[in-house]
């Protein structure tokens, strides 16, 4: 039906759904549903109904009641995917919508070991984060976590603020600090910062003895809770980058680089489904162990294989994520670890 109608392309980054608003150039409510998506970089298309000629407001006015079963269309109205609509302007339904929240909430994941008050700031695409949230659920130590890349602006603007508060260094500035911010960002009784995950650090900070291989984190079963609900936050468009153009392209890349991609399967798998997540949300391989700007040029050092794989290879035998690895690195068979961040502050 629409196919035939020009309507306005507003570009943005977040494309997650297909959105189609029709709106009156008269209308307030319509007014705040577009400043509404524009301000929240929604990718969109919308549609001014008023302004149309007799003959195509009713083209489009009938076809949308038939389509949706309605007696008489409200404006704004948004329909989502072709399929689902949502009518008048509401910001919390809105939000709600695009799975943004005002509030910064953690999910708790219950233990035993309940000594601590754990905050665990972590990103859906990253190993490491997944590899500390496995260590606290062995041990059975009681956490919350946030995936901090999940977050809306506005909620991680607000939840910035508070790590800020807590654990900045006086000499950075707040977007040194965001931009240095080693992922996974533990936060302890709202005092002490852990930046990163290394095993043996975890173990020295919560004072356990056991001792625990790192290949044991890979037996567990790859849908964990959390990830359920990554899936269900992002509802990726279809027809983009799949699982196996990463894996191919990851070989590429070490072939290329002459560098030996992570024997570690788990995290190899993890590292990828983060390169193929990244890239459906931002169309290019943002590292999945950083935090993207969600703009191409402000994070093109950190696109995969990014600028500081090179000199982390030659320092550390491996890259910041633990995804490629220096031939020797390979060849001795260690396992890896967070290294420094060396991203310019
Ligand atoms: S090369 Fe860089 S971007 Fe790619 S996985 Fe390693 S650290 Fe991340």
């Amino acid at each position: 039906m629409s196919s035939e109608i020009e309507y306005i392309h507003e570009l943005g980054e977040n494309r997650n759904c297909n959105l189609k608003l029709y709106v009156l150039s008269t209308c307030g409510h319509c007014h705040r549903a577009l400043t509404f998506l524009r301000n929240h970089s929604i990718d969109f298309k919308y549609l001014y109904v008023d302004l149309l000629d007799r003959e195509t407001i009713r083209y489009v006015r009938d076809g949308l009641r038939e389509k949706f079963n309605m007696k008489r269309l409200k404006y704004p109205f948004l329909v989502i995917n072709d399929e689902k609509y949502l009518v008048g302007f509401d910001e919390e339904s809105y939000k709600a919508l695009f799975g943004m929240t005002s509030e910064v909430e953690y999910t708790l994941v219950p233990g035993e070991n309940k000594s601590w008050k754990i905050k665990l700031h972590a990103l859906s695409t990253c190993g490491f984060c997944k590899l500390a949230m496995e260590f606290l659920r062995n041990h059975s130590i009681e956490f919350e976590y946030i995936f901090c890349d999940l977050l809306s602006r506005e909620v991680a603007d607000k939840l910035n603020e508070e790590i800020i508060e807590i654990c900045k260094e006086p000499s950075k500035s707040k977007d040194e600090f965001m931009r240095q911010a080693r992922f996974p960002f533990l936060v302890v009784e709202g005092r002490k910062c852990l930046g990163g995950f290394n095993e043996n650090t975890y173990k020295e900070f919560f004072n356990i003895q056991v001792t625990l291989k790192t290949e044991d984190f890979g037996k567990k079963d790859l849908l964990l809770e959390e990830e359920k609900i990554m899936t269900k936050k992002i509802s990726l468009p279809k027809g983009k980058k799949t699982l196996e153009d990463t894996k191919l392209f990851t070989e590429m890349v070490a072939k290329h680089q002459g560098w030996e991609l992570t024997r570690d399967e788990t995290l190899l798998q993890i590292l990828r489904e983060g390169l193929t997540t990244n890239w459906n949300r931002y169309g290019y391989f943002s590292c999945p162990c950083r935090l993207a700007d969600e703009i191409r040029e402000m994070d093109k050092d950190i696109i995969c294989p990014c600028e500081y794989a090179k000199p982390d290879i030659d320092e550390f035998g491996y890259c910041y994520c633990g995804l490629y690895l220096s031939k020797e690195f390979f060849a001795a068979g260690k396992p890896t670890s967070s290294i420094p961040e060396r991203r310019p502050e």
